[in-house]
């Protein structure tokens, strides 16, 4: 009898707000450092400095300060992020995209070591808020892998990735309620649960 193997879907995946509770997490940085009583649920755009009423400029710098904080380092998943993962780990090959820039992929992987250990291929670094020289965008990760499906809470990535992916995810969050995007094959989800529904079907 003929045996083969059966390739595995290759699936890429957003790391903050889909793997790491990030705005969670840097609520409570914010908070401690510059007096405010923010939670989750009052950034309302992906663009921190709406909601902290300071320049780009200023924001990119407190997001750097925040990944060298305590509060990073003890942020939680995502609810089911990684029973998920684990539970797909046979059919699923995950790979990490994310925006962050290569100077924090040490906290980064040790935060994803503590809990997405064995989980995932690779993880790719596009440093979006950075403006590094040469860097792919997360549609060019996508294409350059053959990513089928991919998971961002960011409108621009959900967009940038649709024209590349069968199927885009947008994960349902505060800040991406006004987003009705253009492309067909986006398609919002509200949690981990209904991802893995997608992803089986
Ligand atoms: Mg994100």
């Amino acid at each position: 009898m003929e045996s083969y193997l059966m390739k595995k879907l290759d699936v890429g995946v957003d790391f903050d707000d889909v793997l790491m509770d990030f705005n969670g997490a840097l609520c409570l940085f914010h908070n401690s450092r510059y007096g405010t009583t923010l939670s989750r649920s009052d950034i309302k755009s992906y663009f921190l400095e709406k909601t902290w009423g300071c320049s780009r400029e200023e924001a990119v710098k407190r997001v750097s300060d925040f990944y060298w904080s305590v509060e990073h380092d003890t942020a939680l998943p995502v609810t089911r992020a990684v029973e998920v993962l684990q539970s797909l780990q046979e059919s699923v090959s995950f790979t990490i995209v994310t925006s962050r820039p290569e100077s924090v992929s040490t906290q980064t992987l040790n935060w994803l070591n503590k809990y997405f250990s064995g989980l995932f291929e690779e993880v790719r670094f596009t440093s979006h808020f950075f403006h590094e020289e040469g860097l792919m965008t997360k549609g060019e990760v996508c294409r350059e892998i053959g990513i089928k499906f991919f998971i961002d809470d960011a409108p621009f990535h959900i967009d940038d990735v649709a024209s590349e992916v069968e199927t885009a995810l947008l994960f349902d969050t505060p800040w991406n309620q006004e987003h009705n995007s253009t492309f067909p094959n986006v398609s919002r989800v509200q949690s981990w649960s209904e991802i893995l529904t997608v992803l089986k079907n």
